[in-house]
């Protein structure tokens, strides 16, 4: 649900009124929709000369999900999306010219469109002048982001290690970040890898047959993310404490998955949710570690209790977990872990949930060769500030405040959060492996 400030400011006495006195207008994002178009208007495809071959590829791809697809800048069209491909740049002049066009059609793009722009990481043995080009796209597509009004983004994908702008993980990343599926994503650049998948027989079930678990799936964000992989075709064990039956059996039933009562805790919880998978549904290929606790204190003031829980629920038990999953040597695993821009940034009050979730960070980045080499990823989220029970407790001025300090100028829904895992869980994501997207509306928290 829109909170209550984003709704008055987009509509009626209020709207004039906020207009009036200049307060910070938040647009209302546009979410995904099954059948609803995947832009919001043409998508014009531009490159520097070196990296035109990518840009045509790019633009077949585009033309293959049936976008209108345009080159010239000069069309006069209100623009859905723009994509800068800027692969093979070598030197930081050479960009002038596509970036500059990517300027002129700015003031065209309409509301919750996007910007997504294709380049190469820098690598080792680069010559300095092709590390500042390569580097060079990072500060302009975050810039530029701030720049972008009325919920459009930006976002760029990275190609790492030879990864080739058709492959399907660079595909589906590019669909990701243009679809309405990427709406409180902004700012963002995520690396792809060569590693790689066929592509899924339809892009809006990208998770048909599979066997997915989400912990702490009893409400919040976790019911979300249940739902969400649900729609795109998994069945979906959901796990929460036994004390949280209720909600568990409601999102269970409503998802038609599984519902297991458990801790994640216990020292048997991975063996239990492999067998469950296995016994009911013949097999796991997605898990994702959503539940998690806050017990806010200062240091000065924390109780061992209060460390030791938030430590052992967000960290210990994915680790435990992950292990009994490694130990059991599932091909094909999809590991997506819930981390937060706490984990990333620090945050006063909250020593023992940034250890955790920067805790989240280290293992992920450490398990991604561990499940890559058996042709599976593990992916961390970070989300900022989402409307949950869990942010409803925190006081009013300080969450008013947190919401109006993303570029998107307001708190993100638990589907933004769903709708990244959900892709970051599809077999066509299989590039994408050790990293941390953050859904964060971009609030730059942090490096
Ligand atoms: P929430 O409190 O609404 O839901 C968490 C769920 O986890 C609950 O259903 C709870 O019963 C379950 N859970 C707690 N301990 C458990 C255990 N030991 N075993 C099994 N289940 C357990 O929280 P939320 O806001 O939906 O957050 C979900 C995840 O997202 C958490 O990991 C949280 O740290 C992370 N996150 C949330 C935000 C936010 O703004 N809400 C921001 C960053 C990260």
């Amino acid at each position: 649900m829109t909170d209550r400030y984003t709704k008055a400011v987009n509509s009626g006495f209020t709207k004039t009124l906020a207009k009036r006195l200049g307060l910070p207008r938040p647009a209302i994002l546009r979410r995904y929709r099954a059948g609803d178009p995947l832009t919001v208007g043409p998508v014009l495809v531009v490159s520097d000369g070196a990296s035109k071959a990518d840009a045509d590829a790019v633009a077949q791809t585009l033309l293959g999900w049936d976008l209108d697809v345009r080159r010239d800048p000069t069309d006069d069209v209100r623009w859905g999306a723009v994509v800068l491909v800027l692969t093979e740049t070598a030197r930081p002049a050479d960009a002038s010219e596509a970036v500059l066009s990517v300027g002129s059609v700015l003031r065209r793009l309409a509301g919750n469109g996007r910007v997504v722009t294709v380049s190469r990481a820098p690598a080792d043995g680069d010559a300095p002048e092709l590390a500042a080009a390569r580097n060079a796209v990072d500060g302009f597509l975050r810039s530029l982001a701030k720049e972008l009004r009325g919920g459009a983004t930006g976002n760029g994908i990275v190609l790492t290690g030879g990864a080739a702008v058709d492959q399907t993980s660079v595909r589906a990343t590019l669909r990701f970040f243009l679809s309405a599926k990427s709406a409180y994503v902004d700012g963002q650049l995520l690396p792809v890898g060569p590693a790689d998948a066929e592509a899924p027989t339809s892009w809006d079930r990208p998770l048909e047959g599979k066997v997915a678990v989400v912990t702490g799936a009893a409400r919040g964000i976790g019911a979300a993310i249940a739902r969400t992989l649900a729609r795109d075709g998994a069945t979906v064990v959901c796990v929460d404490v036994p004390a949280a039956g209720e909600g568990l059996a409601r999102t269970a039933n409503a998802v038609g998955g599984t519902a297991l009562q458990l801790d994640v805790t216990a020292e048997d919880a991975g063996q239990r949710i492999l067998q469950h998978a296995r016994e009911r549904h013949g097999g796991l290929d997605v898990v994702v570690h959503n539940a998690g606790i806050l017990r806010d204190k200062l240091l000065a003031n924390m109780k061992p209790a209060q460390w030791d829980a938030v430590i052992a629920v967000n960290l210990a038990a994915q680790l435990r977990i992950n292990e009994a999953l490694l130990d059991a040597g599932l091909d094909g695993l999809h590991v997506v872990s819930l981390a937060s821009t706490s984990g990333i940034a620090g945050n006063k009050g909250q020593t023992n949930y940034a250890f955790s979730k920067a805790g989240v960070i280290g293992h992920t980045r450490a398990t991604a060769p561990l499940l890559g080499a058996r042709g599976g990823t593990a992916n961390a989220v970070a989300p900022g500030f989402i409307e949950t029970d869990m942010t409803a407790s925190i006081p009013f001025a300080t969450r008013s405040v947190a919401r109006l300090l993303p570029t998107l100028s307001q708190g993100g829904e638990p589907v933004d959060v769903a709708e990244a895992i959900a892709f970051l869980a599809s077999p066509a994501a299989a590039g994408v492996n050790g990293q941390v997207l953050r859904v964060c509306g971009q609030h730059m928290v942090g490096q």
